[in-house]
């Protein structure tokens, strides 16, 4: 399994499944869908582009909620609504601030710019 054939959501590597078509309990059409008893997240093979991004990001994020606890707090719509949120303004963040998807840049560009700052834009060394 190469690895971006799964997510890794807390302790649990969740494997991508690809599937002709999903459906919730309600018989609503669904893109994605992520199983914590049985762990794995469906995807419908025919999603691309930034709608794949959505839906697997809309699905780690339903991971992390309920893998935190919060998730048992909230009712199904409002569980939507941040995962809805959550997940788009990440995707936004990445999609604008590509060197934030890297622990390692992040550490060495805040490293690097708070060195430049004690040096040139500290007032009290002027
Ligand atoms: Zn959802």
């Amino acid at each position: 399994m190469s690895e971006h054939n799964s997510i890794r959501v807390g302790f649990q590597d969740f494997p991508l499944v690809f599937v002709d078509s999903l459906s919730d309990f309600d018989g609503r059409l669904l893109l994605g869908n992520i199983d914590l008893n049985d762990p794995k997240i469906s995807v419908v093979n025919t999603v691309r582009g930034k709608v794949a991004a959505m839906v697997l990001w809309h699905e780690a994020i339903h991971g992390v909620l309920n893998y935190s606890g919060l998730a048992t707090l909230l009712d199904e719509k409002t569980e939507e609504a941040i995962v809805e949120a959550v997940s788009n303004g990440i995707i936004q963040i990445l999609r604008d601030n590509p060197w934030m998807g890297s622990l390692k840049l992040m550490s060495s560009i805040v490293k690097h710019q708070s060195e430049q700052g004690n040096e040139e834009n500290d007032p009290l060394t002027k």
